[in-house]
């Protein structure tokens, strides 16, 4: 296996765990770039948010990873906002080929990003 985020999800590489579930492991980034700056990946390899489509399965699966997102700011208490993102592809500098939302909060972001 040489993705990192599987290895990071069958625990061969460490992580600090924030929330996980049957379909969902969620853990702080290694080099955050918010006071509160969590991965939220799908335990099912998908490379990118490009391999998504409509069907009932991966409908169900990126739900499920924004109520994730939305549960741990709500835990993190980032009451006065924060963002989700998805980068997807070279252009926009997604540097990990296994889908990931970054959550990102505790501070002001500005907009728009770079
Ligand atoms: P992206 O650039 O959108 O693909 O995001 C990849 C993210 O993974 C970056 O924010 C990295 O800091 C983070 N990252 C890389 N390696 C690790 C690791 N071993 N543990 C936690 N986060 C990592
Ligand atoms: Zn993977």
């Amino acid at each position: 296996m040489s993705c990192l985020f599987c290895k990071i999800i069958e625990g061969e590489s460490p992580s600090t765990a924030v929330y996980q579930d049957e379909l969902v492991y969620a853990f702080a980034d290694i080099n955050p770039k918010a006071p509160v700056h969590v991965l939220i990946v799908p335990r099912e390899h998908i490379g990118s948010l490009s391999e998504a489509d409509t069907g009932v399965a991966k409908r169900a699966l990126l739900g499920h990873l924004l109520c994730v997102a939305a549960k741990i700011a709500r835990e993190k208490g980032l009451a006065n906002g924060y963002r989700v993102v998805v980068n997807t592809g070279p252009d926009a500098g997604q540097s990990v080929d296994h889908l990931h939302l970054h959550l990102l909060g505790g501070r002001g972001l500005s907009w728009p990003p770079g």
